[in-house]
């Protein structure tokens, strides 16, 4: 099946990788799902991994609403459950090494993992007593134990959510709180017809974030207009940007942040399967950010949910777009350069690419 030939062939690029944009709660393994379930007594309307995974999965491009269906599936599971959750991170790192990954920065809402300490309680879970708090801790200690474990360094972004501006202040205290323990940067994710004039508790988070020295990115163009990256860059001061695919269509904004050297975290796969795209990836803005040289990485997004992995993002440019092993250089030091890693250890970072790249880094010369 497609997927055997995903994990069992040869990389499409098997040198050392850099992943920005990945969701902790679009990466859980299937399998784990299914032991939790067990484990917590909760029944699942499947109970094998090929059948929770065609539930939890689409193949062909989908609704907004159908894609985030799919969370409704499984989340309540791992939700709420310590053990659950501080897994689900550790296992994500031990992933990333499979997939090559050197580097990666892993985001969630922690207030969709709580029970307690959120209001509402998400995926109609009953009160309990695991806060969004507990939940930052417990992934930091999840991603530390599989950064040792499997050789692969991990950073984390919390995401607000555009649907939930009361939540997004608590989301910056949480960046402040933890960003000695493995915290990067803040996102804001979700429904992008939801705009900070309409609900300024994004903005005043982001402004908190700006004073205090926090990183931040925003998704912004993947499925709404320029209007929204314009947003994301002027108001919210997002120095990266998640998607911003539709960028393109307003020439004077896409222009401005090539010269700024704006990073965008592109996501290939991903922008197919929600429809955020046009489905014939010969057509793809990506093919123009390349052309361009614009400054972006490559990304999986949700892999639970597309049934991928790095490499499928990678085989899909590879064939639809003729990037080449230089290319994925490029995109690979230009997202080192673009991480939320302190000075030394970026540098640190390009290094370790540099070598694995047989390049010499031209900043050193
Ligand atoms: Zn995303």
């Amino acid at each position: 099946m497609a997927e055997h030939c995903t994990n069992d062939r040869q990389p499409t690029f098997s040198k050392p990788k850099v992943e920005l944009h990945v969701h902790l709660d679009g990466a859980i393994r299937i399998d784990t799902i299914l032991d939790v379930a067990k484990q917590r007594g909760i029944l699942l309307p499947a109970d094998t991994v090929a059948a929770l995974k065609g539930l939890c999965t689409v193949s062909e491009p989908a609704t907004l609403t159908e894609f985030l269906g799919k969370f409704n599936q499984y989340m309540h599971v791992i939700a709420g459950d310590r053990k659950a959750i501080k897994r689900i991170a550790y296992e994500f790192v031990e992933a990333k090494a499979k997939e090559g990954v050197a580097y990666v920065e892993v985001r969630y809402s922690p207030h969709f993992l709580a029970n307690s300490g959120v209001e509402p309680i998400p995926w109609d879970q009953k009160e309990g007593d695991v806060t969004p708090d507990e939940v930052v801790r417990l992934v930091n200690e999840g991603l530390s134990e599989g950064e040792k474990a499997f050789k692969v360094k991990a950073r984390s972004i919390l995401c607000c959510m555009r649907h939930m501006p009361n939540w997004s202040m608590e989301v910056v205290e949480l960046c402040k709180k933890y960003r000695n323990d493995g915290v990067v940067a803040i996102d804001l994710a979700g429904d992008e017809s939801m705009n900070c004039v309409a609900y300024p508790g994004h903005r005043n988070a982001y402004e908190e974030a700006v004073k205090c020295g926090i990183h931040r990115t925003v998704h912004a163009g993947e499925v709404g207009p320029p209007s929204v990256v314009k947003e994301a860059v002027d108001v919210l001061k997002a120095e990266r940007i998640g998607h911003g695919y539709h960028t393109v269509e307003d020439q004077a904004l896409y222009r401005r942040l090539l010269e700024n050297n704006m990073h965008f975290e592109i996501c290939p796969v991903s922008s197919k399967l929600t429809g955020a795209c046009d489905p014939d990836f010969t057509k793809h803005p990506l093919i123009k950010f390349k052309k361009d040289k614009a400054n972006y990485s490559l990304n999986t997004d949700d892999p639970l949910i597309f049934n991928s992995t790095l490499d499928t993002d990678y085989a899909t440019v590879q064939k639809y777009m003729g990037f080449t092993d230089e290319d994925f250089k490029r995109l690979n030091i230009n997202a080192a350069q673009a991480s939320f890693l302190p000075e030394k250890e970026k540098k640190d970072l390009l290094n370790l690419l540099y070598n694995a790249y047989d390049m010499v880094d031209s900043t050193e010369l």
